[in-house]
């Protein structure tokens, strides 16, 4: 780096930052990582293996689950067999729960099977093709391509799942699982958003095989750190990557961090979350205004506990959007990993679920989670080197990770926009 120079500045070291990091590394191209924090919402305890933020990854998550990257280590199953989940969808009434896989769920089976058939033969294709496409154009443009997932991407969930006539599954299982995964209500989440985080309830007809596994995952950031240090690589984190301004140069961008310290660069690839992006971009001259979407508030909470006799059961339990909590885990015998809407240990609302002499162990308070409605779609290309990435057109690891790519090969010239 010459006079604080360089060719790429990747902002934020979440998923977007990091694969946007490696692969500018793979072509040995000079790049400069300033982030608070390695991982961003992958937020690790190595001594639980308890992730309290990003909890589980799909087998579909291509980026993520990259060898050569290496970035997550995948565990353990989160649900090792359909039928230890457990579904609870009267918000007042714990004792009516009922397992995913039982007489309740079998009665929906013509909106099952009709959810089945287009997970397989429509939304699964699609959606391959269009991750794919959005590895090298803008969101914007892979939408345009595909008017299949431009319908989705600008319906809400329950707008499709009424279209589509999904309606019995959906309520008794589906969007459970959906709340389970985002926090957000079913009828704001686009219906893109909802069939992504559902990928894996698709189950291969007729073998009833599960396509996609949903596990748990280790993440290494001092290891990580090392290696994005490696060759013509460098991370600053901390207040040292803590980035608190950005402008534009007559050749470029600078940014400067929360040290004082003022670096220029070529490409800006901003990947912080997209209210962050917004406040730090805005009003810079030539660069349109960003839009950002509602976040969803989460609580994530490691206990020791004895749950009360409706959770003994299964192993995983989900919850309809009208409660505040939205899943509970058992880890192991006598600990539970538990994720909620509102705070749950000072207002004492574990009472409902566990024993009295529940502990908790560890927390982590989010008060900007996932960023999940309305349907925004930001461009990525936001001026001459300057570079939108994260999960603001899209929700979870991998389309972060997507985006990330997407910046990547826009600085080495092998996008198609
Ligand atoms: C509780 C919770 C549970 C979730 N569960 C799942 C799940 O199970 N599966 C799934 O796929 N997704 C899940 N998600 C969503 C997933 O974590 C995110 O979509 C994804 O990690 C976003 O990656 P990103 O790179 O866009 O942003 P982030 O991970 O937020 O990374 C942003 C980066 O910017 C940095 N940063 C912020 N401000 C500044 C600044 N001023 N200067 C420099 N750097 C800055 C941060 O430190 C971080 O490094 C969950 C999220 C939460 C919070």
């Amino acid at each position: 780096m010459e006079n604080n120079h360089i060719e790429s500045i990747i902002v934020g070291a979440g998923c977007a930052g990091m694969n946007c990091a490696l692969e500018l590394k793979k072509e040995n191209r000079p790049y400069l990582v300033l982030a608070d924090y390695m991982g961003g919402r992958i937020y690790n305890d190595d001594k639980y293996h308890m992730n309290y933020g990003a909890v589980f990854f799909f087998g579909s998550y291509d980026n993520m689950l990259d060898p050569q990257k290496n970035i997550i280590q995948p565990t353990t199953d989160v649900l090792p067999k359909l039928g230890d989940g457990f579904c609870h969808n009267d918000p007042n009434n714990d004792s009516k729960m009922y397992a995913a896989l039982s007489f309740k769920t079998l009665c929906d089976a013509p909106s099952l099977i009709k959810y089945m058939n287009f997970m397989n033969n429509e939304f699964l294709p699609h959606y391959k093709q269009y991750k794919a496409n959005c590895e090298i154009m803008e969101v914007q443009t892979a939408l345009k391509k595909d008017p299949l997932m431009n319908e989705l991407y600008h319906q809400t969930a329950d707008e499709m799942i009424a279209k589509r006539g999904f309606q019995g599954i959906c309520n008794d299982l589906i969007s459970l699982f959906a709340h389970a995964c985002t926090g957000s209500k079913v009828n704001t989440l686009s219906a893109l958003d909802y069939l992504n985080c559902v990928q894996p309830l698709t189950l291969k007809i007729p073998s009833l095989e599960r396509v996609m596994s949903i596990k748990r995952f280790d993440f290494d950031k001092e290891g990580m750190t090392k290696r994005l240090r490696e060759g013509n690589g460098e991370v600053l984190l901390g207040d040292d990557g803590t980035v608190t301004s950005v402008a534009r140069e007559e050749s470029g961008w600078s940014v400067t961090c929360k040290d004082g310290s003022t670096y220029t660069c070529d490409n800006l690839v901003m990947t912080t979350p997209i209210d962050v992006t917004a406040k730090l971009l805005d009003g810079l001259p030539g660069v349109p205004k960003l839009k950002v979407r509602n976040a969803s508030v989460l609580y994530g909470y490691l206990l020791e506990c004895q749950p009360q006799p409706a959770f003994e059961k299964g192993i995983v339990h989900i919850f309809s959007d009208e409660t505040p909590i939205i899943f509970i885990a058992k880890r192991e015998e006598g600990r539970y990993e538990i994720f909620t809407e509102v705070e749950f240990e000072e207002s004492r609302m574990f009472d409902r679920y566990f024993k009295p002499g529940w502990k908790v162990i560890g927390s982590k308070y989010w008060p900007k989670a996932l960023f999940t409605n309305p349907n925004y779609v930001n461009p990525n290309n936001l001026a001459k080197g300057l570079i939108l990435a994260g999960d603001c057109n899209g929700l979870g690891m991998e389309p972060a990770a997507i985006s990330g790519v997407y910046a990547a090969n826009k600085i080495l010239g092998k996008t198609v926009d």
